[in-house]
Protein backbone atom coordinates (compact mmCIF):
# COMPACT_ATOMS: atom_id res chain seq x y z
CA UNK A 1 0.00 0.00 0.00
CA UNK A 2 1.41 3.37 -0.42
CA UNK A 3 0.28 6.98 -0.94
CA UNK A 4 1.54 6.92 -4.81
CA UNK A 5 -1.63 6.46 -6.18
CA UNK A 6 -2.43 10.04 -5.24
CA UNK A 7 -1.70 12.91 -7.12
CA UNK A 8 0.69 15.92 -5.09
CA UNK A 9 -2.66 17.95 -6.94
CA UNK A 10 -5.49 16.05 -4.93
CA UNK A 11 -3.26 15.97 -1.42
CA UNK A 12 -3.14 19.45 -1.60
CA UNK A 13 -6.89 19.83 -2.63
CA UNK A 14 -7.94 17.83 0.47
CA UNK A 15 -6.00 20.03 2.37
CA UNK A 16 -8.54 23.00 0.99
CA UNK A 17 -12.23 21.30 2.48
CA UNK A 18 -13.74 23.54 4.81
CA UNK A 19 -15.81 20.29 6.30
CA UNK A 20 -19.14 22.45 5.02
CA UNK A 21 -20.97 18.89 4.03
CA UNK A 22 -22.90 20.84 1.09
CA UNK A 23 -21.59 17.07 -1.01
CA UNK A 24 -23.36 15.40 1.97
CA UNK A 25 -26.61 17.51 0.89
CA UNK A 26 -26.74 16.06 -2.90
CA UNK A 27 -25.32 12.89 -2.46
CA UNK A 28 -27.49 10.42 -4.07
CA UNK A 29 -26.34 7.22 -1.76
CA UNK A 30 -26.78 9.52 1.26
CA UNK A 31 -30.31 10.45 0.59
CA UNK A 32 -31.25 6.70 -0.62
CA UNK A 33 -29.55 4.60 2.30
CA UNK A 34 -29.88 7.70 5.31
CA UNK A 35 -26.65 6.40 5.70
CA UNK A 36 -24.02 9.60 6.54
CA UNK A 37 -20.53 7.57 5.71
CA UNK A 38 -21.40 7.43 2.43
CA UNK A 39 -20.88 11.05 1.90
CA UNK A 40 -17.76 12.88 0.19
CA UNK A 41 -17.30 14.13 3.12
CA UNK A 42 -16.81 11.30 5.34
CA UNK A 43 -14.85 9.83 2.70
CA UNK A 44 -12.42 12.51 2.97
CA UNK A 45 -11.75 12.18 6.62
CA UNK A 46 -11.21 8.54 6.07
CA UNK A 47 -8.51 9.28 3.67
CA UNK A 48 -7.13 11.28 5.53
CA UNK A 49 -6.53 9.11 8.23
CA UNK A 50 -5.40 6.37 6.00
CA UNK A 51 -2.89 8.89 4.70
CA UNK A 52 -1.36 10.11 7.65
CA UNK A 53 -1.33 6.28 9.28
CA UNK A 54 1.29 4.78 6.84
CA UNK A 55 4.62 4.67 7.03
CA UNK A 56 6.73 7.45 6.09
CA UNK A 57 6.79 11.56 6.79
CA UNK A 58 3.27 11.54 7.65
CA UNK A 59 3.62 8.59 10.31
CA UNK A 60 6.71 10.30 11.60
CA UNK A 61 5.38 13.99 12.59
CA UNK A 62 2.12 13.00 13.48
CA UNK A 63 2.88 9.44 15.05
CA UNK A 64 -0.68 7.70 14.02
CA UNK A 65 -1.21 3.98 14.26
CA UNK A 66 -2.36 2.23 11.11
CA UNK A 67 -5.77 1.38 10.38
CA UNK A 68 -7.58 -1.78 12.11
CA UNK A 69 -9.27 -4.57 9.65
CA UNK A 70 -12.42 -3.11 11.08
CA UNK A 71 -12.04 0.20 10.31
CA UNK A 72 -10.08 -0.71 6.54
CA UNK A 73 -13.63 -2.23 6.22
CA UNK A 74 -15.92 0.36 6.98
CA UNK A 75 -13.76 2.56 4.53
CA UNK A 76 -13.96 0.39 2.34
CA UNK A 77 -17.71 0.16 1.76
CA UNK A 78 -17.73 4.15 1.58
CA UNK A 79 -15.13 4.07 -1.15
CA UNK A 80 -17.25 1.34 -3.12
CA UNK A 81 -20.79 2.37 -2.48
CA UNK A 82 -20.85 5.47 -4.60
CA UNK A 83 -22.40 5.91 -8.03
CA UNK A 84 -19.14 8.43 -8.94
CA UNK A 85 -22.05 10.90 -9.93
CA UNK A 86 -20.00 13.54 -9.41
CA UNK A 87 -22.81 15.78 -7.76
CA UNK A 88 -19.99 16.03 -4.93
CA UNK A 89 -17.63 17.82 -7.08
CA UNK A 90 -20.37 20.16 -8.93
CA UNK A 91 -21.15 21.52 -5.67
CA UNK A 92 -17.67 21.84 -3.88
CA UNK A 93 -17.23 25.25 -2.88
CA UNK A 94 -13.42 25.29 -3.19
CA UNK A 95 -13.45 22.97 -5.93
CA UNK A 96 -12.04 19.87 -4.73
CA UNK A 97 -11.65 17.37 -7.90
CA UNK A 98 -13.71 14.86 -6.07
CA UNK A 99 -14.66 12.15 -8.76
CA UNK A 100 -11.02 11.73 -9.66
CA UNK A 101 -9.97 11.58 -6.20
CA UNK A 102 -12.62 8.84 -5.90
CA UNK A 103 -11.03 7.20 -8.55
CA UNK A 104 -7.54 7.45 -7.19
CA UNK A 105 -9.12 6.06 -3.85
CA UNK A 106 -10.32 3.42 -5.51
CA UNK A 107 -7.26 2.60 -7.22
CA UNK A 108 -5.68 2.38 -3.74
CA UNK A 109 -7.64 0.31 -1.74
CA UNK A 110 -7.24 -2.53 -4.70
CA UNK A 111 -3.50 -2.10 -4.65
CA UNK A 112 -3.70 -2.51 -0.48
CA UNK A 113 -6.61 -5.46 -0.99
CA UNK A 114 -9.36 -3.86 0.49
CA UNK A 115 -12.00 -3.61 -1.82
CA UNK A 116 -15.31 -6.13 -2.50
CA UNK A 117 -14.96 -9.30 -3.98
CA UNK A 118 -17.06 -8.61 -6.31
CA UNK A 119 -14.34 -6.32 -8.08
CA UNK A 120 -11.90 -9.48 -8.54
CA UNK A 121 -15.44 -10.99 -10.66
CA UNK A 122 -15.02 -7.52 -13.11
CA UNK A 123 -11.24 -8.38 -13.26
CA UNK A 124 -11.61 -11.96 -14.57
CA UNK A 125 -14.57 -11.13 -16.92
CA UNK A 126 -12.83 -8.58 -18.49
CA UNK A 127 -9.43 -10.31 -18.49
CA UNK A 128 -11.21 -14.03 -19.88
CA UNK A 129 -13.85 -12.39 -22.05
CA UNK A 130 -13.18 -8.23 -22.74
CA UNK A 131 -16.40 -7.44 -21.75
CA UNK A 132 -17.31 -6.94 -17.94
CA UNK A 133 -20.41 -9.08 -18.46
CA UNK A 134 -18.30 -12.61 -18.99
CA UNK A 135 -20.08 -12.60 -22.36
CA UNK A 136 -18.81 -13.78 -25.70
CA UNK A 137 -17.22 -11.13 -26.94
CA UNK A 138 -17.58 -12.67 -30.78
CA UNK A 139 -21.32 -11.55 -30.08
CA UNK A 140 -20.80 -8.33 -29.47
CA UNK A 141 -22.57 -7.40 -32.47
CA UNK A 142 -25.22 -9.86 -32.45
CA UNK A 143 -28.26 -6.97 -31.84
CA UNK A 144 -27.97 -6.28 -35.73
CA UNK A 145 -29.75 -9.34 -36.60
CA UNK A 146 -32.64 -7.86 -34.35
CA UNK A 147 -33.01 -5.34 -36.88
CA UNK A 148 -36.25 -5.07 -39.17
CA UNK A 149 -33.87 -5.25 -41.79
CA UNK A 150 -30.51 -6.18 -41.09
CA UNK A 151 -28.06 -5.45 -43.52
CA UNK A 152 -25.79 -8.35 -45.05
CA UNK A 153 -22.67 -7.28 -44.11
CA UNK A 154 -23.93 -7.09 -40.24
CA UNK A 155 -21.99 -3.42 -40.29
CA UNK A 156 -18.77 -4.90 -40.09
CA UNK A 157 -16.80 -3.40 -42.86
CA UNK A 158 -13.15 -3.08 -43.38
CA UNK A 159 -12.95 0.50 -44.26
CA UNK A 160 -15.08 3.40 -42.92
CA UNK A 161 -14.86 7.24 -42.01
CA UNK A 162 -17.34 6.33 -38.64
CA UNK A 163 -17.34 3.92 -36.18
CA UNK A 164 -20.40 3.16 -34.01
CA UNK A 165 -18.73 2.24 -30.74
CA UNK A 166 -21.64 0.35 -29.12
CA UNK A 167 -20.27 -0.29 -25.42
CA UNK A 168 -20.99 -3.47 -23.18
CA UNK A 169 -24.55 -2.41 -22.29
CA UNK A 170 -25.74 -1.89 -25.31
CA UNK A 171 -24.07 -5.05 -26.82
CA UNK A 172 -25.68 -7.84 -24.51
CA UNK A 173 -28.91 -6.67 -22.14
CA UNK A 174 -31.90 -6.82 -24.33
CA UNK A 175 -33.44 -3.66 -22.66
CA UNK A 176 -30.68 -1.57 -23.70
CA UNK A 177 -29.93 -3.57 -27.29
CA UNK A 178 -32.90 -1.44 -28.38
CA UNK A 179 -30.58 2.07 -28.40
CA UNK A 180 -27.94 0.62 -30.85
CA UNK A 181 -31.04 -0.72 -32.79
CA UNK A 182 -32.93 2.29 -32.96
CA UNK A 183 -29.65 4.55 -34.09
CA UNK A 184 -28.43 2.31 -36.57
CA UNK A 185 -31.95 2.37 -38.05
CA UNK A 186 -31.50 6.31 -37.82
CA UNK A 187 -28.40 6.27 -39.36
CA UNK A 188 -29.30 3.99 -42.26
CA UNK A 189 -32.17 6.53 -42.73
CA UNK A 190 -30.01 9.34 -43.28
CA UNK A 191 -27.61 7.64 -45.40
CA UNK A 192 -24.61 7.45 -42.89
CA UNK A 193 -21.84 5.20 -43.80
CA UNK A 194 -20.11 3.79 -40.70
CA UNK A 195 -18.59 0.56 -39.37
CA UNK A 196 -19.22 -1.22 -36.28
CA UNK A 197 -16.03 -3.18 -34.56
CA UNK A 198 -17.76 -6.37 -33.38
CA UNK A 199 -15.77 -8.89 -31.56
CA UNK A 200 -12.63 -6.20 -31.96
CA UNK A 201 -14.45 -3.93 -29.79
CA UNK A 202 -13.22 -4.23 -26.15
CA UNK A 203 -14.75 -2.62 -22.81
CA UNK A 204 -13.51 1.19 -23.06
CA UNK A 205 -12.32 0.35 -19.81
CA UNK A 206 -14.92 2.60 -17.29
CA UNK A 207 -15.40 -0.62 -15.13
CA UNK A 208 -11.71 -0.98 -14.69
CA UNK A 209 -11.19 2.96 -13.37
CA UNK A 210 -14.67 2.90 -11.24
CA UNK A 211 -12.96 -0.83 -10.10
CA UNK A 212 -9.26 0.82 -9.31
CA UNK A 213 -7.91 -1.45 -12.01
CA UNK A 214 -5.92 1.10 -14.18
CA UNK A 215 -3.34 -0.83 -15.14
CA UNK A 216 -6.06 -3.08 -17.20
CA UNK A 217 -7.54 0.05 -18.95
CA UNK A 218 -4.20 0.50 -20.26
CA UNK A 219 -3.80 -2.74 -22.58
CA UNK A 220 -7.72 -2.55 -23.75
CA UNK A 221 -7.43 1.31 -24.21
CA UNK A 222 -4.04 0.43 -26.92
CA UNK A 223 -6.32 -2.61 -28.15
CA UNK A 224 -9.44 -0.17 -29.20
CA UNK A 225 -7.10 2.57 -30.34
CA UNK A 226 -5.21 -0.05 -33.16
CA UNK A 227 -8.70 -1.53 -33.91
CA UNK A 228 -10.01 1.90 -34.77
CA UNK A 229 -6.73 2.54 -36.45
CA UNK A 230 -6.68 -0.39 -38.96
CA UNK A 231 -10.65 0.72 -39.75
CA UNK A 232 -9.11 3.91 -41.20
CA UNK A 233 -11.92 6.20 -39.18
CA UNK A 234 -11.67 9.40 -38.36
CA UNK A 235 -14.80 9.65 -36.17
CA UNK A 236 -15.92 7.54 -33.46
CA UNK A 237 -19.48 7.96 -32.31
CA UNK A 238 -20.72 6.83 -28.94
CA UNK A 239 -24.14 6.23 -27.81
CA UNK A 240 -23.29 5.16 -24.52
CA UNK A 241 -21.80 8.57 -22.22
CA UNK A 242 -19.39 6.46 -19.59
CA UNK A 243 -17.39 5.34 -23.31
CA UNK A 244 -18.05 8.49 -24.86
CA UNK A 245 -16.47 10.29 -21.70
CA UNK A 246 -13.93 7.41 -21.03
CA UNK A 247 -12.60 8.59 -24.35
CA UNK A 248 -12.93 12.19 -23.72
CA UNK A 249 -10.99 12.15 -20.41
CA UNK A 250 -8.46 9.54 -20.85
CA UNK A 251 -7.82 8.39 -24.59
CA UNK A 252 -5.13 10.26 -26.56
CA UNK A 253 -6.89 13.10 -28.82
CA UNK A 254 -6.54 10.99 -31.99
CA UNK A 255 -10.33 10.87 -33.63
CA UNK A 256 -12.87 13.01 -33.57
CA UNK A 257 -15.69 11.87 -31.26
CA UNK A 258 -19.32 12.73 -30.62
CA UNK A 259 -22.19 11.31 -28.69
CA UNK A 260 -25.33 10.18 -30.34
CA UNK A 261 -26.79 13.21 -29.20
CA UNK A 262 -24.78 15.41 -31.24
CA UNK A 263 -24.66 13.52 -34.08
CA UNK A 264 -28.50 13.45 -34.58
CA UNK A 265 -28.85 17.10 -34.06
CA UNK A 266 -26.41 18.23 -36.62
CA UNK A 267 -28.04 15.49 -38.84
CA UNK A 268 -31.77 16.77 -38.25
CA UNK A 269 -30.04 20.49 -38.63
CA UNK A 270 -29.47 19.36 -42.03
CA UNK A 271 -32.73 18.00 -42.33
CA UNK A 272 -31.63 14.69 -43.40
CA UNK A 273 -33.84 12.79 -40.10
CA UNK A 274 -37.72 13.00 -41.59
CA UNK A 275 -39.72 13.23 -38.75
CA UNK A 276 -43.64 12.75 -37.64
CA UNK A 277 -45.96 14.35 -35.24
CA UNK A 278 -45.45 12.36 -31.91
CA UNK A 279 -48.37 13.01 -29.00
CA UNK A 280 -46.62 12.51 -25.66
CA UNK A 281 -45.19 14.53 -22.44
CA UNK A 282 -42.04 13.74 -21.58
CA UNK A 283 -39.23 14.90 -19.13
CA UNK A 284 -35.36 14.22 -19.44
CA UNK A 285 -32.63 12.70 -17.36
CA UNK A 286 -29.06 13.73 -18.04
CA UNK A 287 -26.96 11.06 -17.39
CA UNK A 288 -24.00 11.75 -14.92
CA UNK A 289 -21.20 11.40 -17.47
CA UNK A 290 -22.96 13.24 -20.39
CA UNK A 291 -24.37 16.01 -18.63
CA UNK A 292 -21.78 16.91 -15.12
CA UNK A 293 -18.93 14.97 -17.33
CA UNK A 294 -18.95 16.17 -20.77
CA UNK A 295 -21.06 19.22 -20.13
CA UNK A 296 -23.74 17.56 -23.08
CA UNK A 297 -26.78 19.57 -22.07
CA UNK A 298 -28.44 21.07 -24.93
CA UNK A 299 -28.43 18.64 -27.70
CA UNK A 300 -30.31 15.41 -26.09
CA UNK A 301 -32.95 18.53 -24.93
CA UNK A 302 -32.97 20.43 -28.88
CA UNK A 303 -33.61 16.55 -30.13
CA UNK A 304 -36.78 16.47 -28.08
CA UNK A 305 -38.02 19.26 -29.10
CA UNK A 306 -37.33 19.37 -32.88
CA UNK A 307 -40.11 16.21 -32.69
CA UNK A 308 -43.58 18.21 -33.58
CA UNK A 309 -46.71 17.16 -30.76
CA UNK A 310 -44.00 16.45 -28.04
CA UNK A 311 -44.48 18.83 -24.72
CA UNK A 312 -41.16 18.67 -22.65
CA UNK A 313 -40.82 19.44 -18.87
CA UNK A 314 -37.94 19.77 -16.85
CA UNK A 315 -37.03 18.22 -13.78
CA UNK A 316 -36.83 20.22 -10.54
CA UNK A 317 -33.19 18.59 -10.53
CA UNK A 318 -32.05 19.12 -13.60
CA UNK A 319 -28.94 19.45 -15.95
CA UNK A 320 -25.78 19.81 -13.77
CA UNK A 321 -27.97 19.45 -10.66
CA UNK A 322 -29.27 15.96 -11.82
CA UNK A 323 -29.69 12.97 -9.54
CA UNK A 324 -28.07 9.90 -10.89
CA UNK A 325 -30.66 7.43 -11.46
CA UNK A 326 -28.43 4.58 -9.52
CA UNK A 327 -26.46 2.74 -12.28
CA UNK A 328 -22.95 4.56 -11.88
CA UNK A 329 -19.74 3.31 -10.40
CA UNK A 330 -20.23 -0.38 -10.12
CA UNK A 331 -22.52 0.57 -7.88
CA UNK A 332 -25.49 -2.44 -8.86
CA UNK A 333 -22.85 -4.53 -8.79
CA UNK A 334 -21.55 -3.69 -5.31
CA UNK A 335 -24.66 -3.14 -3.86
CA UNK A 336 -27.50 -3.78 -5.96
CA UNK A 337 -30.00 -2.90 -3.00
CA UNK A 338 -28.31 0.58 -2.66
CA UNK A 339 -28.35 1.51 -6.57
CA UNK A 340 -32.46 0.13 -7.04
CA UNK A 341 -33.11 2.22 -3.90
CA UNK A 342 -31.37 5.22 -5.51
CA UNK A 343 -33.60 4.52 -8.81
CA UNK A 344 -36.76 4.63 -6.86
CA UNK A 345 -35.64 8.32 -5.94
CA UNK A 346 -35.28 8.88 -9.29
CA UNK A 347 -38.41 7.59 -10.33
CA UNK A 348 -40.62 9.07 -7.91
CA UNK A 349 -39.04 12.78 -8.94
CA UNK A 350 -39.89 12.12 -12.29
CA UNK A 351 -43.60 10.86 -11.73
CA UNK A 352 -44.24 14.24 -9.93
CA UNK A 353 -43.32 16.00 -13.04
CA UNK A 354 -46.66 14.34 -14.91
CA UNK A 355 -44.53 13.19 -17.95
CA UNK A 356 -45.79 9.80 -19.47
CA UNK A 357 -42.13 9.01 -20.62
CA UNK A 358 -38.48 9.67 -19.62
CA UNK A 359 -36.28 9.94 -22.27
CA UNK A 360 -32.85 10.22 -21.39
CA UNK A 361 -28.91 9.28 -23.53
CA UNK A 362 -27.69 6.11 -22.39
CA UNK A 363 -28.06 2.22 -21.86
CA UNK A 364 -26.99 2.24 -18.35
CA UNK A 365 -29.81 4.68 -17.07
CA UNK A 366 -32.22 3.10 -19.59
CA UNK A 367 -31.75 -0.39 -17.82
CA UNK A 368 -31.48 0.89 -14.67
CA UNK A 369 -34.67 2.94 -14.63
CA UNK A 370 -36.56 0.28 -16.33
CA UNK A 371 -35.64 -2.21 -14.35
CA UNK A 372 -37.56 -0.48 -11.67
CA UNK A 373 -40.15 0.70 -13.49
CA UNK A 374 -40.67 -2.90 -14.02
CA UNK A 375 -40.28 -4.82 -10.71
CA UNK A 376 -42.80 -2.08 -9.47
CA UNK A 377 -45.15 -1.96 -12.25
CA UNK A 378 -44.73 1.52 -12.65
CA UNK A 379 -46.79 3.19 -15.30
CA UNK A 380 -43.74 5.23 -17.07
CA UNK A 381 -42.45 4.98 -20.04
CA UNK A 382 -38.09 5.05 -20.26
CA UNK A 383 -36.86 5.59 -23.26
CA UNK A 384 -33.12 6.52 -24.86
CA UNK A 385 -33.30 9.89 -26.63
CA UNK A 386 -32.08 7.91 -29.89
CA UNK A 387 -35.65 5.74 -29.62
CA UNK A 388 -37.71 8.71 -29.58
CA UNK A 389 -36.27 9.85 -32.68
CA UNK A 390 -36.91 6.37 -34.11
CA UNK A 391 -40.20 6.38 -33.13
CA UNK A 392 -40.42 9.67 -34.81
CA UNK A 393 -39.03 8.47 -37.74
CA UNK A 394 -40.93 9.36 -40.65
CA UNK A 395 -41.10 6.34 -43.04
S1 LIG B 1 -19.99 10.83 -6.60
FE1 LIG B 1 -22.23 10.93 -6.22
S2 LIG B 1 -22.68 9.08 -5.02
FE2 LIG B 1 -20.44 9.39 -4.93
S3 LIG B 1 -20.11 10.62 -3.06
FE3 LIG B 1 -20.29 12.08 -4.75
S4 LIG B 1 -22.47 12.65 -4.74
FE4 LIG B 1 -22.30 10.75 -3.52
S1 LIG C 1 -18.32 20.27 -0.37
FE1 LIG C 1 -16.08 20.27 -0.66
S2 LIG C 1 -15.33 21.65 0.98
FE2 LIG C 1 -17.44 21.10 1.55
S3 LIG C 1 -17.20 19.28 2.88
FE3 LIG C 1 -17.52 18.50 0.81
S4 LIG C 1 -15.43 18.20 -0.01
FE4 LIG C 1 -15.24 19.55 1.80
Amino acid sequence: MSNQDYSVKQLFEMGACTNCQVCADVCPAVSASSEGELSAIYRMKGLNQVLKSRAGLFRRLFGKRAPSEEEWKRFSNTVFRCTLCGNCQEVCPVGIHLKDLWLSIRQDMVHSGHYPKKIDMIRENLAEDHNVFAEDNEERADWVEDMEDPPDDGYIKEQADIVYFTGCTAAYFPLAQKIPIALAEVLEKSDVDFTLLGEDEWCCGFPMLGAGLKEMFEVFMAHNLSVIREKGAKEILFSCPSCYEMWRSHYPEEFRIRHASQFLMELIRKDRVPLKRLDLTVTYHDPCDLGRGARVFDEPRDLIRAIPGVRFVELPNNRENCQCCGGGGNLEMVDPELSAQIAKQKIEEILRTGAEAVITSCQQCVRTMLTYVRRNKVSLEVLDVTQLIRRALRQ
